[in-house]
């Protein structure tokens, strides 16, 4: 085979692409995956990676400030906002290097520029405005007979609230800003919203949270929403739920926001910065997608739970196949199209066990039914619920608010969903994935041997709840 003809070519090298290409090149396939902008897509380098870099400087920030709750004492504590960018760009970039190393340990051919599709099977690779890592393949023609999509997404676009890159901000301007906003306002109470309204509140920000549908983090339980907005405000948030942002309207420095309160009235309001934070859309466009008439709907790539397009030989895994838009979804999606195209019978994706967690503080996590959602199924429930302020672990810790709730199905005992708010729930959460997935019922649960003193605990003590026997609380 020459230097242009690969057995799969993966275009996108985010979570999806690039945990792809390892994994087709651990199944024996000569692999290449083209890249256009940077090693490590989104993730490492504008999403969960850098996030998770500025909100750990923000949660030490916290505790530098409140040393007397630990019988500690600190003086004259500030922080250097370049600083804290540069350490989460450090981040970003040890991680988007490390993915480079993975290519060549793995022996994948990395391809330097923007691909579209000619044909099935053929793409062009056309010249990239960023630097092409070493040893990278450049522009021109290449082959495979297999050709997974993972192109990823953009923030949405609304009208009347178009980011300008200096007053409002998408994700990219509010994860490298050059000074500390005074007040700030955040339209969309989504996971991003949320992390970066987090992130600047607690930095010192007037935070206020704008958000069309009647509750904050709207895929998640109503009462974890409810707790968690609870736990916002008194961190000093403001939030206006079933609200509207209908205007900006640019100053030198500041932006005035016309908000509807979704009751008959406006309100206006005047801050240093606006982020966007109302969704993201794949990046279908410039692929050629419609030349090989892929079928599209509601801006994703439509495929079937094995990541195949409608047109053979080629796949979409990823954002750009549409939700739930998360990296771990993007990965699992990748690995079990691989397999598929290798003729393994993976098991198809399930959405409905794929967990979400928001990094703010008090964190959330979730994984399956929301309480609403199961009533909706007409599913026969049973709740448990446990208080973090009942939990040894959490009260040593300082973090003492919290929730976990937990949801099975009364005839059969299995576990439906289950939700939590509260310190590391986001490390917690994968206990009862790694449940739904075992197809556990509340019985093997209960009969589980939790270790002590742990928050950990709390998700037995949640199942002990939803039957009667709840031990601590
Ligand atoms: C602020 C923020 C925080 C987030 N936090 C989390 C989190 O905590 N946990 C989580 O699970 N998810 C999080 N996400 C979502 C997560 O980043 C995405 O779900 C994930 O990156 C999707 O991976 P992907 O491989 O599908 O695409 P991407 O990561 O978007 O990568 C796509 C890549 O394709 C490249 N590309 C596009 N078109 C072409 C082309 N024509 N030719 C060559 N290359 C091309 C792009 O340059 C990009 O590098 C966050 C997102 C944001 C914005």
């Amino acid at each position: 085979m020459s230097d242009t003809t690969f057995d799969v070519i993966i275009i996108g090298s985010g979570p999806g692409g690039y945990v792809t290409a390892i994994r087709a090149a651990q199944l024996g396939f000569r692999t290449a995956i083209v890249e256009k902008s940077h090693l490590g897509g989104i993730c490492l380098n504008w999403g969960c990676i850098p996030t998770k870099a500025l909100l750990r400087s923000a949660e030490i920030y916290h505790h530098m400030q409140h040393p007397e709750a630990y019988g500690l004492k600190a003086d004259n504590v500030s922080f250097d906002p370049a600083a804290v960018v540069k350490r989460s760009r450090g981040v970003s970039k040890r991680l988007a290097d490390g993915v480079g190393f993975l290519m060549k340990k793995n022996k994948v051919s990395v391809i330097w520029g923007a691909a579209t599709l000619d044909a099935p099977g053929k793409i062009t690779v056309a010249a990239a405005k960023t630097e092409a890592p070493k040893g990278a393949l450049g522009p021109g023609s290449y082959q495979a007979k297999h050709i997974i999509l993972a192109t990823g997404a953009r923030p949405r676009v609304l009208p009347g609230l178009e980011p300008d890159g200096k007053l409002v901000w998408t994700y990219f301007e509010a994860m490298v800003p050059e000074k500390m906003p005074k007040s700030l306002l955040v339209v969309g109470s989504g996971a991003i919203g949320i992390e970066f309204a987090s992130f600047y509140r607690t930095m010192g920000a007037e935070v206020t949270v704008v958000e069309v549908l009647p509750q904050i983090l709207p895929v998640e339980d109503a009462e974890i929403a409810a707790f968690a907005r609870k736990q916002f405000e008194k961190q000093g948030f403001r939030i206006l739920t079933g609200a509207k942002v209908t205007r900006l309207d640019k100053q030198a420095d500041s932006v005035t926001a016309t908000i509807d309160d979704g009751k008959g009235g406006t309100q206006t309001l005047t801050v240093d910065r606006v982020i966007s934070a109302v969704g993201v859309v794949g990046n279908v466009e410039n692929l050629g997608l419609e030349k090989l008439g892929v079928k599209i709907e509601r801006g994703v790539v439509v495929t079937d739970g094995l990541g195949r397009t409608n047109v053979p030989g080629l796949y979409a895994i990823g954002d750009l196949a549409g939700p739930p838009m998360l990296a771990h979804k993007a990965e699992h999606e990748g690995v079990i199209c691989t397999e598929a195209i290798k003729g393994l019978h993976p098991h198809p994706l399930d959405k409905a066990k794929i967990p979400g967690c928001t990094y703010c503080t008090p964190q959330i996590a979730s994984v399956g039914l929301t309480e609403a959602k199961a009533k909706e199924q007409g599913r026969d429930i049973r709740v448990g619920r446990f208080p973090f302020a009942g939990n040894g672990k959490a009260i040593a810790l300082g973090e003492d608010q919290g929730l976990v709730k937990v949801i099975f199905d009364k005839k059969t005992g299995q576990l439906l969903g289950a939700h939590m708010v509260g310190a590391e729930v986001t490390e917690l959460i994968q206990g009862y994935v790694v449940a739904m997935n075992l197809e556990t019922t509340e019985e093997e649960l209960m009969h589980t041997v939790f270790p002590h003193p742990t928050l950990s605990e709390m998700m037995k003590e949640a199942v002990l709840d939803a039957y009667g026997r709840v031990l601590n609380a």
